[in-house]
């Protein structure tokens, strides 16, 4: 999910162009940094917990410069922890065959605890607590002779996702890259060879270009690269030119790192669900919790604390622990829930939500619930956070690092995994197995749902020039759209600046209502679920006091856009999954209202990414 730079040569030296290329990298966010070079006499490894520059302080005090002439070849990683603790052990490259081969990874190998029994049955020791090392270990048991091979028959027993890098002193002058689901890149450079996780890593050297296909593994040199499938069976891929500035590259070709994450969000969540579906039991697996089904049938009651976006996904979150669970499910507001002295004990679960899992206000609550004896998770996007690790279990979201102020594809992550909470929780208590596989086979489609709202983004933009010049707007949402309306006014506030409210579509005649005219347009969620109707209703209402209405309507359903002055449609879905389709489309909008205003969307004026003050 980070980063990966590769680099092969003759006769340069391999250290400068490796940190130079992770410095390229760190705005993807990480949390360790790595290097292995290759040296006549072994391979050497250096790893650093922080920054970039703290790899670099220790390269240059333990390289001897006559070692640095001599390492021409080597591999280096920023890692954002997915299994494991962000620490030095666990950073990569991670090593095997006695230290003989070394590999970097980005990504999740899912089945990584069978491999790794496997692996140590045969006698392989592991250090490290990564879903990683199996996989340097695994080409290691391969190595009979051609080292593309070995790591092809490798990555033939590996579910889930990877880029990876690997150099053995058993095979000098070569390394071997392959990729499948996270992203790979070749540069072509006049006597060195070039590989990194994305083309900002490239850029300084080449611009000519190999993107490696899902499936590739290629063979690396400093004179060029060869390229296979994992079959073995030779494949030619086009060389490109890139031709974006380096600036634009890290935002691969965005405008705005926000949009390049809301775009990303077909591929989260595919990350965020990965080997979580268990279709045959029509559950989900979410060991991260550890909570055997008697205990999860015996909960009384659960409180889902967050702060701002992270709130609203708790508020979806009471929606579906209710509907799908009959679990009575408060969201708490995690300040007001700190110092409310609130009433939790022993029956309870008490759930934090926060993408950075440092969010102060959050961890006061998490501190307070163990202090009272509550069962407590958190659902967290970082590996290792503070919350994730006082909550002590709880479920990742594996969304990869969200550098945009304004969130988005940590939201939708996040009620991914509050849905699948309820499943399992329902699934423990009453839910039927056909309900249980229906609602599998919704979330299981969601990356393909949430990729039809974004084929969408043209439409979006244009409702967008309508209405960029208002000054107030509302937002309406009923039900389980409720906390999607609140979101939706949130992103909007957050990037644009304009004031937005979010209100349940009943409430806005019990007083906002005096202030719909011409000018205030409304936002209605008309989502064709239980409830549409009524919110048509007070979709009349707004008209019958002059207020423009945009629909999000459900496609094909032209009875509720006759009813809206613009509309955004989205794709069919039941309940469950509908505020998590309908929020991208809110999420565009907000985004093209802002970029019509000027304003600097990745940094909105007053805004912090991780709130650690209370
Ligand atoms: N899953 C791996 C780990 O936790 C790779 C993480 C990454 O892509 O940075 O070490």
């Amino acid at each position: 999910m980070c980063g990966i730079v590769g680099f092969s040569s003759l006769d340069r030296p391999a250290c400068v162009p490796l940190v130079n290329g992770l410095r390229r990298l760190e705005y993807r966010g990480y949390d360790s940094a790595g290097v292995a070079l290759e040296s006549p006499d072994g391979i050497k490894v250096f790893k650093k917990t922080g920054k970039v520059a703290e790899l670099d302080k220790l390269l240059k005090e333990r390289l001897g410069d006559e070692e640095n002439a001599k390492c021409t070849i080597g591999i280096a990683h920023t890692r954002w922890a997915t299994h494991g603790l962000p620490t030095e052990v666990n950073a990569h490259p991670h090593v095997a065959d006695g230290g003989r081969l070394a590999l970097v990874h980005n990504g999740i190998v899912e089945n990584y605890a069978a491999l790794r029994a496997q692996l140590e049955k045969k006698g392989c020791s592991f250090v490290s607590q990564t879903d990683t090392e199996v996989l340097a270990h695994l080409v290691a048991v391969f190595d009979r002779g051609d080292f593309l091979s070995a790591v092809s028959r490798a990555l033939k027993k590996v579910e889930g996702t990877y880029g990876i890098a690997v150099i053995s002193t058993r095979h000098p002058g070569e390394m071997v890259v392959a990729r499948k689901g996270s992203s790979l890149v070749i540069g072509i450079g006049e006597g060195s060879t070039v590989v990194a996780s994305d083309v900002s890593a490239i850029v300084a050297h080449t611009r000519q270009v190999i993107y490696l296909k899902d499936g590739d593994v290629a063979r690396v040199t400093p004179g060029g690269v060869d390229i296979y499938t994992l079959d073995n069976v030779p494949v030619s891929r086009e060389v490109q030119e890139v031709e974006w500035d380096a600036e634009s590259v890290e935002k691969g070709g965005y405008e705005h790192f926000m949009l390049k994450e809301i775009f990303e969000q077909p591929e989260t969540l595919r990350n965020t669900i990965r080997g979580r579906l268990d279709k045959v039991n029509c559950t989900a697996i979410l060991s991260g919790l550890n909570l055997p089904p008697r205990e999860l049938a015996s909960i009384r009651r659960a409180v889902i604390i967050g702060c701002g976006t992270s709130l609203h996904a708790g508020m979806a979150g009471k929606y579906l622990f209710e509907s799908l669970a009959d679990i009575p499910t408060s969201p708490e507001q995690a300040a007001e829930f700190r110092y409310c002295n609130p009433i939790i004990g022993p029956d309870d679960w008490a759930i934090a939500v926060s993408q950075s899992g440092e969010t102060a206000d959050t961890l006061a609550a998490v501190r307070e619930s163990i202090g009272k004896g509550a069962l407590v998770s958190a659902i967290c996007n970082v590996v290792g956070s503070t919350i994730a690790r006082e909550a002590g279990r709880g479920v990742y979201l594996h969304a990869g690092p969200e550098i945009s102020v304004a969130s988005t594809k940590a939201f939708t992550s996040q009620v991914t995994v509050l849905a699948m909470i309820a499943l399992k929780l329902g699934r423990a208590r009453r839910l039927s197995r056909e309900d249980g596989a229906s609602i599998c086979a919704e979330l299981a489609a969601l990356p393909d749902l949430v990729a039809k709202v974004l084929e969408r983004n043209g439409d979006i933009a244009k409702v967008a020039e309508k209405y960029s010049g208002a000054s107030d707007m509302f937002f309406l949402g009923r039900g389980i759209l409720y906390p999607t309306a609140l979101e939706g006014a949130l992103k909007m506030k957050e990037i644009s600046y304009v004031h937005a409210e979010g209100y349940q579509a009943a409430e806005l005649k019990h007083g906002p209502i005096a202030l719909l005219c011409e000018e205030t347009p409304v936002v209605a969620l008309l989502n064709d679920i239980p409830g549409k109707e009524k919110t048509v209703g007070n979709v009349q209402e707004c008209r019958a006091r002059k207020a423009p209405v945009v629909g999000i309507v459900t496609e094909g359903d032209e009875s509720a856009a006759a009813h809206c002055n613009d509309v955004v449609y989205v794709p069919r879905t039941s309940a469950v999954v509908a505020p998590i389709v309908t929020v991208v489309a809110l999420q565009l909008f907000a985004y093209h209202v802002a970029r019509l205003r000027g304003c600097e969307i990745d940094q909105p004026r007053n805004l912090a990414k991780s709130v650690t003050v209370e």
